[in-house]
C-alpha cells in the first residue's frame, strides 16, 4: 500500500468512526461535539481541507461577479482544477473500487472524486453537496463561507458566487457535524456580546447613508469646477477652426463631463430614498434625520441649479454646430453604454443557461435588444463619419479583455457550436451571437 492510501485510510477511518459513535447514539451530541473539540485530528483534518477549498475558491474571485461566473464555469470545463484536489488526492489508478460501497468501476458507475478527502467514489457514495459561497449581503465580495445543502445555516436561496463541490457521505456527514459544533460556538460568544440598541442602529443607519451621500458629493463638487473650465476654454477657443485639436478634445471631455455630472446627480437622489425608511424615536434624532434630508435636498438643487445654468452658458458662448457635435458625442456615449451592457447580458445569460439549463425564452428577449442597440449605434458611428467595424472591434477587444477568455473561449465556441448542431434549428442562434461577440 502507498504511503496516500495508507493516509487516507487513517482519514477515512478516523472519519468512520466519528460517524460510528452519533448513528449508534452511544455518546450524546455535546459529548461530540466535545469529542470534536478534544481530539483535534478529525477537525483538524476537516479544517485544513476546507480552507484550502475556500483559500481555492478566493482565488477564482474576480472583482466582478459576471469575471467570477465566466470564470468558474469555464474551469469546470479544463478537467477538476488543482485547488479542489485533497492533500490525499487518490490517483484514479489507485482503486477500481468505490471507497463507499466496494463496488466496482465502470462505464456506469464512474469514479469520482471526494473534494474533501481525495477518496475515489462512485455517484452513489457521494453528492454535490458541499456548497462554497459568497454571501449575498456581503459587503466584501472574498468574504467565503462554506456550508451542506439543506443543512444547518445553508443559505435559502442560491447565492451569486457559488459552487457545487463533490463529497463522499462519510465527509459530508463530518461536516455536518463540525457546523452544528461552530454554531454552537458562534452562539455562546453571541451571547456574551450586548444587543445592539436601537439608537445604535439609527445612528448606523444614518451613518451609512451620510457616508454614501458625502461620497457622491466630493464627485460632484469635483466634476462642476472642470466642466465649468472646459465651457470656458471652449469658449476662447470658439473664434478658431473648427477642427482644431483642441476644440475636439474639449468636446470629448465636456460630453464626458456632462454625463458623469447627471449620473452623480441622480444617483445622489436614489441614495436619498433609504432616509424614508428610517424611523426616529425621540426628538433628538428626529432633527438630526431631518437636518440631513433639508442639507441634502439643498445640496441637489444648489448644484442641478449650477449645472443648468453651466449649460446655457456653454449654449452661448459657442456655435450651434459643436453644440450638436457634443451632443452627438453624448449620444453615442449612452448608446455605446447601452450595447457594451447588453452584450455581458447576453454573456451572462450564457452562463446561466448552462448552469441551470434554461430554456431560450430568455434570450428571445435579449437578443432583440441587442440588434436594437447594434442598429443605432452603426446609425450613430456612421453619422459621425467615423469607422464602424474599427469602433466595433474595439468594443469586442475591451469585452474579450473584460472576461479574461483568451485562453478558454475556443472551449467555451465548441460547446455552444455543438449545442447548435444538437438543436438544429434556428432558434439557437448563440454560436452566431458568441462570434460576433469575440
Ligand atoms: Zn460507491
Ligand atoms: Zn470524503
Amino acid at each position: 500500500m502507498t504511503n496516500l492510501m495508507q493516509d487516507y485510510t487513517r482519514f477515512q477511518r478516523q472519519m468512520r468512526d466519528e460517524r460510528v459513535l452519533i448513528r449508534s447514539g452511544s455518546v450524546t451530541r455535546s459529548e461530540v461535539d466535545g469529542k470534536l473539540n478534544k481530539s483535534p485530528s478529525v477537525a483538524a483534518l476537516l479544517h485544513a481541507e476546507i480552507t484550502r477549498l475556500i483559500d481555492g475558491f478566493r482565488g477564482m474571485i474576480s472583482s466582478s461577479s459576471l469575471v467570477t461566473s465566466a470564470k468558474l464555469f469555464l474551469n469546470s470545463f479544463n478537467g477538476i482544477p488543482e485547488w479542489q484536489k485533497s492533500n490525499n488526492w487518490m490517483p484514479i489508478t489507485a482503486s477500481k473500487h468505490c471507497c463507499g460501497c466496494a463496488k466496482e468501476f465502470s462505464f456506469i458507475r464512474k469514479n469520482r472524486h471526494c473534494r474533501v478527502c481525495g477518496a475515489l467514489i462512485c455517484a452513489e457514495c457521494s453528492s454535490e453537496d458541499l456548497l462554497l459561497y459568497v454571501p449575498n449581503e456581503s459587503s466584501d465580495k472574498y468574504n467565503v463561507k462554506w456550508s451542506i445543502i439543506n443543512d444547518f445555516g445553508c443559505p435559502s436561496s442560491e447565492p451569486t458566487i457559488c459552487i457545487y463541490l463533490r463529497v463522499c457521505t462519510e465527509c459530508q456527514s463530518a461536516l455536518s457535524n463540525l457546523l452544528v459544533h461552530q454554531a454552537e460556538c458562534n452562539e455562546k460568544q453571541v451571547q456574551v456580546k450586548v444587543k445592539e440598541t436601537d439608537a445604535e442602529k439609527f445612528f448606523k443607519e444614518i451613518s451609512a447613508i451620510h457616508n454614501k451621500l458625502a461620497s457622491i458629493k466630493a464627485k460632484v463638487q469635483e466634476s462642476l469646477p472642470k466642466y465649468q473650465k472646459s465651457i470656458e476654454s471652449m469658449g476662447i477657443d470658439s473664434g478658431s477652426p473648427k477642427s482644431s485639436p483642441n476644440i475636439q478634445n474639449n468636446i470629448q471631455a465636456l460630453a464626458k463631463l456632462q454625463i458623469d455630472i447627471s449620473d452623480e446627480l441622480s444617483s445622489f437622489i436614489l441614495s436619498l430614498q433609504p432616509l424614508k425608511n428610517i424611523k426616529s424615536q425621540n426628538s433628538t434624532q428626529n432633527k438630526l434625520l431631518e437636518c440631513v434630508k433639508m442639507g441634502s435636498i439643498k445640496f441637489y438643487y444648489d448644484n442641478i441649479t449650477v449645472f443648468r445654468t453651466m449649460k446655457i452658458r456653454l449654449e452661448n458662448a459657442v456655435p450651434p454646430e459643436v453644440l450638436t457635435e457634443i451632443q452627438s458625442e453624448v449620444n453615442k456615449n449612452a448608446i455605446n453604454g447601452t450595447y457594451i451592457y447588453v452584450k455581458q447580458l447576453i454573456m451572462e445569460y450564457l452562463i446561466l443557461s448552462q448552469l441551470h439549463h434554461f430554456q431560450n425564452e430568455l434570450a428571445d428577449v435579449i437578443l432583440p435588444c441587442e440588434k436594437v442597440s447594434f442598429i443605432e449605434l452603426q446609425k450613430c458611428i456612421t453619422a459621425r463619419n467615423e469607422d464602424f467595424s474599427k469602433h466595433i472591434n474595439t468594443i469586442d477587444t475591451f469585452l474579450k479583455y473584460q472576461l479574461e477568455l483568451q485562453t478558454s473561449f475556443f472551449t467555451l465556441l465548441d460547446i455552444w457550436y455543438n449545442k447548435y448542431l444538437e438543436y438544429g434549428n434556428a432558434t439557437v442562434r448563440f454560436p452566431c451571437t458568441m462570434l460576433l461577440m469575440l
